[in-house]
């Protein structure tokens, strides 16, 4: 994994905060309840022990959850494998709603940064739709059932347009197929649905 490698590379060069040795070895792992593990260290010179705060090893469960799922949504993975992919690894609590939610919310900001503009398209677009349960009470009963719908450039997995609904009808789907076609211009010349 990249990212795997990335920390081996930075904890090459670990220096002591105390006196800047590089003498340094890993000296096992924090535990920390709501985040990641604190990798620690030990200095062989000054022999004192301590932790690097670089905001990677600290960062939060779910902000990296999210990163997760943004990534295999740009990877072009459909809403429903996604939900799959979920499943299997939160079979137990409502992680996956949880994303549902981020992806759509990250997923509109970052599609309304383009909405204005003429997109350099494939002539491919694939579009996706998700289910979505939204909360309309606090005690958790009362849900309405939204819908999130997005095209995505299969070129360059580059979201064209989406759009989130309260109902699926033809008139709010046929919105979104307009955006990403005015998005696209003639480029695009193939809508494919998953
Ligand atoms: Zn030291």
């Amino acid at each position: 994994m990249k990212s795997k490698e990335i920390i081996e590379q930075k904890y090459k060069k670990v220096s002591c905060i105390f006196c800047s040795s590089n003498n340094v070895i890993r000296r096992g792992i924090r535990k920390t309840e709501h985040r990641d593990n604190v990798q620690r260290f030990g200095c062989k010179d000054c022999n004192r022990r301590f932790s690097i705060d670089d905001g990677f090893y600290k960062m939060k469960n779910h902000e990296k959850k999210i990163t997760l799922y943004m990534d295999l949504y740009y990877n072009g993975m459909s809403f429903r494998k996604i939900q799959e992919h979920l499943k299997a690894f939160y079979p137990k609590n409502c992680h996956y709603s949880t994303a549902y939610r981020w992806i759509a919310k990250y997923a509109v900001m970052i599609s309304n940064l383009t909405d204005n503009l003429q997109i350099k398209s494939g002539i491919e677009l694939q579009s996706d739709e998700m289910e979505y349960h939204r909360r309309i009470s606090k005690n958790q009963k009362g849900r309405e059932q939204n819908w999130f719908v997005d095209m995505m450039d299969t070129t360059t997995r580059f979201m064209v347009s989406s759009g989130y609904m309260k109902s699926r009808t033809i008139d709010n789907m046929v919105k979104v197929l307009k955006r990403g076609k005015f998005a696209t211009g003639n480029q695009a010349k193939v809508i494919t649905t998953d």
